[in-house]
């Protein structure tokens, strides 16, 4: 009988990542088609408690369709791995983006949503040149929250890279995350 090998997981699940890279490195979209699929999933992300029958159904297509498009782990080393597997980014910048991922990361969990993993999306420009997504994945909601409850927290988790320690800037999809709740709340 084999026994358990933490050590073998842990290579075995880096190898693992590390062809998933390279695959998706060999076959990255367009830019347009990633961010046509990013804007819908986020409009329908943040419906929340709001989405009909209709638009949950489309929620889990493009939830299949953005999966087949990156990369997505669960724990922070394989995230940092991942990155790395990138293969042009330095240490230093390596390390902020996995700070200001972590922060995301926290924040959902502290605010009492599950935390899934984090994910990479590579796609081409128009000219050519490669660009990474980076996100920290969260669960649904609870069911008992609010609509006010859900734009307060999406505002906080969007604000986290700024407050840690880390003191990461934040990216355009983080402020154009607390923008849009916070439009939505002062209605
Ligand atoms: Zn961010």
């Amino acid at each position: 009988m084999e026994t358990f090998n933490p050590q073998k997981n842990q290579e075995e699940r880096f190898a693992q990542i590390k062809s998933e890279i390279e695959h998706m490195k060999a076959n990255r979209v367009s830019k347009e088609e990633f961010e046509e699929v990013l804007a819908r999933s986020k409009v329908l992300a943040e419906k929340g408690v709001n989405r009909t029958e209709e638009e949950n159904i489309e929620k889990d297509a493009l939830k299949t369709k953005f999966e087949n498009l990156g990369v997505f782990v669960k724990t922070l080393p394989e995230f940092r791995y991942a990155v790395g597997c990138l293969g042009y980014y330095s240490e230093k910048k390596v390390e902020g983006l996995v700070s200001h991922e972590n922060a995301h990361a926290n924040k959902i969990e502290s605010l009492g949503v599950e935390h899934v993993g984090y994910g990479i999306i590579s796609f081409i420009d128009k000219n050519g040149k490669e660009e990474e997504y980076f996100f920290a994945k969260r669960g649904e909601f609870p069911e008992e929250w609010t609509r006010e409850e859900e734009l307060v927290a999406l505002k906080q988790m969007a604000q986290a890279p700024e407050e840690y320690e880390s003191n990461q800037p934040l990216s355009d999809g983080d402020k154009d995350q607390i923008k849009k709740a916070n439009d939505e709340l002062l209605k």
